[in-house]
């Protein structure tokens, strides 16, 4: 048998695998990646500070649940492109309600909303943990990650559901109520609980985002272990490959030609529209500060992104082999096969011919295959922050992303060689040429 991932992908995997477990939340996708920044020479900008002392190098910026990172090759003038790799770092979940401490007939409950498009079965007979991040009194925030099984949104028995496999319905106010004990609602005992786990006092704890992580591992799948499966790889690996391809072009001796940027956005599974989302202010101002950082004017701001590019990279649909049917016929991803060029004339995705060439040629150069994808025409098509970052930059931006199945589950899959190949070519990609 050989083996179908060297022991190079087993490394990469395995340190995203990782990162994955160790962010069950956007806030702490941020903290992954800022650490991950940090040990590669990285340094952390606050949005309230002046920019202006020492702009080479690497730097990031992080607001609530995203992280805009970029690395200034030395001497390189203002006005130098920017080659932006466009992420996301929320997850379709289930979040905390502002007063969650209900019940019914005995037991005691957690009130959540759903937060995205949640394919609400893959939550059930789940083992749930808590995690996101504390607003404290004094202002200050604290993350908290409780790793137990701590919660679970029961599945109604099949004897008291006999039609339960001619479709399930789940209503999404009554039957997608965790449990977590006997003895009817207590209120605050949430709160109370979750302040103890991060080391906070209850009283102090005045607002939360707070949301539900299946505490199963992640892992591998297979005859060959070629596949991955975990939470949230929609949009980890992404996020995961960016920072890795930042870290490389700033590591390596032949400093990138352009400006590479990170940009992990947050809210995207519900529509971009927030402080941090990709419809906000929050990419155009930092890009636009870190010019001003190295002496430049608005002309410079300008000219760097008249020639920038941007790849937008986001998980996609690997053919299923139980409904190929959905899938148009010639365009049908496999996993392990490279990244995937998404395109949709109706600009769902942002790809163009020019996109496409840019990113088919960084596949080229970093050796990686790729594959074409478009949806079968009488099927609705996803969309990510490209087109948003597109229509708000005015940038030539080209979708791309890694082919799973079981997108938006509480635990998806996809293969074991695709994150690395796709932090080779986004490698490849942000250095520019
Ligand atoms: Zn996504």
């Amino acid at each position: 048998m050989s083996p179908t991932h060297d022991t190079r992908d087993r490394g990469h995997n395995d340190d995203l695998l990782a990162f994955v477990r160790a962010s069950p939340s956007p806030y702490h996708v941020v903290a992954s990646a800022a650490q991950r920044l940090e040990k590669a020479g990285f340094a952390e900008l606050r949005e309230r500070d002046d920019w202006t002392a020492g702009a080479e190098g690497g730097r990031y910026v992080v607001r609530g649940g995203a992280l805009l990172a970029w690395y200034v090759p030395p001497g390189a003038p203002a006005y130098t492109p920017f080659r932006i790799v466009g992420t996301h770092t929320d997850s379709p979940n289930l979040r905390v309600k502002p007063a969650p401490d209900t019940g019914s007939a005995g037991w005691r409950q957690i009130g959540v909303e759903i937060y995205g498009g949640v394919p609400l079965n893959t939550w059930l007979d789940r083992d749930l943990g808590v995690s996101g991040r504390l607003a404290l009194r004094d202002g200050s925030t604290r993350l908290v990650r409780v790793d137990k099984p701590l919660l679970r949104v029961p599945q109604l028995a099949i004897h008291l559901d006999r039609t339960v496999n001619e479709g399930l319905a789940l209503d999404r106010q009554r039957h997608m109520t965790p449990l977590w004990a006997l003895g009817g609602p207590r209120p605050g005992a949430l709160l109370a609980r979750i302040a103890d786990e991060a080391g906070a006092d209850a009283a102090d704890v005045l607002g939360w985002d707070l949301m539900l992580h299946d505490v199963q591992s992640p892992g591998y799948l297979g005859a060959e272990e070629e596949f991955i499966v975990a939470p949230r790889l929609d949009n980890q690996i992404s996020v995961h490959a960016g920072v890795t391809a930042l870290v490389a072009a700033a590591g390596s001796r032949r400093p990138p030609a352009q400006v590479p940027v990170l940009a992990a956005f947050d809210h995207e599974e519900v529509g971009s529209g927030s402080d941090s989302g990709a419809q906000g202010p929050f990419l155009e101002r930092v890009l636009s500060r870190s010019v001003t950082a190295r002496g430049g004017g608005p002309e410079d701001f300008e000219r760097a992104l008249a020639g920038a590019l941007c790849v937008s990279s986001d998980m996609t649909h690997a053919v299923h082999p139980n409904y190929a049917e959905r899938h148009d016929p010639d365009h049908r991803p496999l996993p392990n096969g490279g990244p995937v060029i998404k395109v949709n004339v109706n600009q769902r995705y942002a790809t163009d011919g020019v996109g496409a060439a840019a990113f088919a040629a960084a596949c080229e150069r970093a050796g990686v295959p790729w594959q074409p994808f478009v949806s079968h025409n009488a099927m609705p098509c996803g969309t990510s922050i490209g087109p948003i970052t597109a229509a708000r930059l005015g940038v030539t931006t080209v979708d791309v992303g890694v082919a799973g199945l079981s997108m938006h589950s509480a635990r998806e899959l996809c293969g074991a060689r695709d994150p690395e190949l796709l932090a080779r070519v986004l490698t490849e990609f942000v250095r520019g040429s």
